[in-house]
């Protein structure tokens, strides 16, 4: 059921795909910034400091999420930086800062690289490294550095017990930004008693249903469908007091502002791995993740593209390049 409301201009209708893609690949619709045009506000390369294709197409699309960038040109952070962990958020603020008030075309990350290989050793080495791994890792140190205790009352009582919402005690702009919640509701097959289960996600792991091609609604539509665990994978049934047979499905009780999806290229066939060269399709603008929200939070988010990360290559190497979208040029 599609909702006809026009999609809200704010930063938030923004989603944002960390996807692997094919040698192939071809759709995107991208428009090569010409070569003499002068250096517009936010389009600033980053220097490669040696395998760093990874670290730098993850920074390229973390520095055009506007939320963000509003969040680090304005100083915000300043204030919300905890004194023992500062260095990578502030290295981070250094890099947005470059590149969006910076007056050179390309700059170089070697400060933040250096603040963040000083907690991580092993991305200061110079092998390539997963982007997705990578992003997790940046998207947690910059939540630790600015992240403020909070206590907030529980609210039972109105809310039905399959959607009650986790409460988080920390919050940081990460949080406020890229978390959202999975319920998944748990029904055993024998007597139909249902538990719920809450659990926060920041990336959403999406299979891929096809071999050739597939759109990203497909993806979508394959994660969140019921899923029936038979076999050694049964589960323990309070009610029954055995393992039974068991019904899982998954719906989001609350969708983030800015969603990030990781297809998952890498597959493993028996003791085989390989990666999924599929072609997937995805909507620039109006992603409508309505169908998969818990009906109670359904408030029909529709998502615009912001940015994403595309691997060349194969499992033994290849190399990392983003398309982002600017917040103040429009252009991809
Ligand atoms: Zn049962």
């Amino acid at each position: 059921m599609a909702s006809e409301r026009p999609c809200p201009a704010d930063d938030f209708s923004i989603y944002y795909v960390l996807a692997e893609c094919t040698d192939h690949y071809d759709s995107s619709p991208v428009k090569e910034v010409e070569e003499n045009q002068p250096h517009s506000q936010g389009v600033t390369g980053l220097r490669n400091l040696g395998n760093t294709c990874y670290m730098n197409a993850i920074l390229q699309c973390l520095c055009s999420i506007s939320p963000l960038v509003e969040y680090f040109l304005s100083g915000k952070y300043i204030t919300a930086l905890q004194k023992d962990c500062s260095e990578v958020a502030t290295a981070f603020a250094y890099v947005m800062t470059d590149m969006w008030l910076g007056d050179s075309e390309c700059v170089s990350p070697e400060i933040f690289r250096s603040a963040f290989g000083n907690l991580y050793p092993a991305f200061m080495k110079k092998t390539q490294q997963d982007a997705q791994e990578f992003l997790i890792y940046v998207l947690n140190e910059l939540h630790e550095s600015l992240k403020k205790c909070h206590r907030k009352s529980c609210g039972k009582g109105s809310i039905p017990r399959c959607c009650r919402k986790t409460i988080a005690n920390e919050v940081s702009i990460i949080t406020q930004l890229f978390e959202g919640q999975l319920n998944y509701s748990i029904m055993c097959l024998k007597c139909e008693n249902c538990t719920y289960k809450n659990e926060v996600f920041t990336i959403l792991c999406l299979p891929i249903p096809s071999d050739y091609e597939c759109s990203l609604q497909d993806c979508l539509q394959c994660f969140f469908q019921q899923d029936t665990l038979t076999w050694h994978n049964q589960i323990h049934c309070s009610f029954c007091e055995t393992k039974q047979e068991t019904a899982v499905r998954a719906s989001i009780s609350k969708a983030p502002k800015v969603i990030i999806f990781h297809l998952k290229r890498f597959d493993i066939l028996g003791t085989m791995k390989r990666k999924l060269r599929t072609d997937i399709h995805y909507p620039l603008t109006n992603l409508d993740l309505s169908p998969y929200i818990c009906p109670v939070f359904r408030k029909h988010p529709k998502y615009n593209l912001c940015a994403v990360v595309n691997h060349f290559g194969d499992l033994d190497g290849g190399h990392y390049t983003a398309f982002c979208k600017n917040s103040v040029t429009q252009a991809w």
